[in-house]
C-alpha cells in the first residue's frame, strides 16, 4: 500500500517508458487525475493543449516561476523547461482526487522537498541489457553520445533508493496496474 494515496510521482530513467506507462492510464484509468505540465517545447503533432501540456512561451514559463506557481520545474534534456502547476495539483488533492505527476528525477526530488509525505514510484527497466537496447537501438547516435547516455542512464537508476516503490516496466499495462494499486486504486479486471 502507498503512504499517502492523495499524491503520487512517478519517476525513473530516460527512455524507461515513463509517457507510455502514463498515457496508458490517461486512456483507461479516468479516476486518476494526471496531471498536465506546463512546458516551453513545441506541440508535437497530435499534441493538444491543455490535455497533453500547457504550451508556454519562455516569457510565460518564466512568470509562472516568478509567480511561485510551479510546485516542481526542469530543465530537461537540457533543452526545454517542464513544470508542475502548484495550484491545479492542490485543488485536485483537496478535492480527494488520486492525483499523478510523471515528471523527471530532479522535479521527483524537489516535490521530495515540498511534499516528503508523497508517494514515489521509480519505474525501472526490466534489465541493464535492455535499457541500453532502448537507449542505442536506432542507432541514430554517435558512439560518443551513446555512451552520455548510458553514463547519464546509470546516474538515473542509481536514484531508485530514493524512492519507496519500485514499479518494473516489462509490460505497459502490468506496469500501469501495479502503479494504480500503489495508488490505492483498485486495477481493473481483464
Ligand atoms: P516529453 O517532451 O517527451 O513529453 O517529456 C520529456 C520529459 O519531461 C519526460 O522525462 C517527462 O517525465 C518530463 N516531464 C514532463 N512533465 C514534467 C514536469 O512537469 N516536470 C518535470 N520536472 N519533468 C517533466
Amino acid at each position: 500500500m502507498s503512504k499517502k494515496p492523495g499524491l503520487t510521482v512517478l519517476a525513473g530513467p530516460t527512455a524507461v517508458g515513463k509517457g507510455t506507462v502514463s498515457t496508458y492510464i490517461r486512456d483507461n484509468y479516468p479516476e486518476v487525475w494526471l496531471s498536465v505540465s506546463a512546458t516551453t517545447r513545441a506541440a508535437r503533432p497530435g499534441e493538444q493543449d491543455g490535455v497533453h501540456y500547457f504550451f508556454k512561451t519562455a516569457e510565460e514559463f518564466d512568470s509562472l516561476v516568478a509567480d511561485g506557481e510551479l510546485l516542481e520545474w526542469a530543465v530537461v534534456h537540457g533543452q526545454n523547461r517542464y513544470g508542475t502547476l502548484r495550484s491545479t495539483v492542490n485543488a485536485a488533492i483537496a478535492e480527494g482526487k488520486s492525483v499523478l505527476l510523471e515528471i523527471d528525477l530532479q522535479g521527483a526530488r524537489q516535490v521530495k522537498e515540498a511534499v516528503p509525505d508523497a508517494n514515489f514510484v521509480f519505474l525501472a527497466p526490466p534489465t541493464w541489457d535492455e535499457m541500453v537496447r532502448r537507449l542505442v537501438g536506432r542507432g541514430t547516435e554517435t558512439p560518443e553520445e551513446q555512451q552520455r547516455r548510458l553514463e547519464t542512464a546509470k546516474l538515473e537508476l542509481a536514484a531508485e533508493p530514493e524512492f519507496d516503490h519500485t514499479v518494473i516496466n516489462d509490460d505497459v499495462r502490468r506496469a500501469a496496474d501495479e502503479l494504480v494499486s500503489l495508488m490505492g486504486l483498485t486495477p481493473h479486471q481483464r
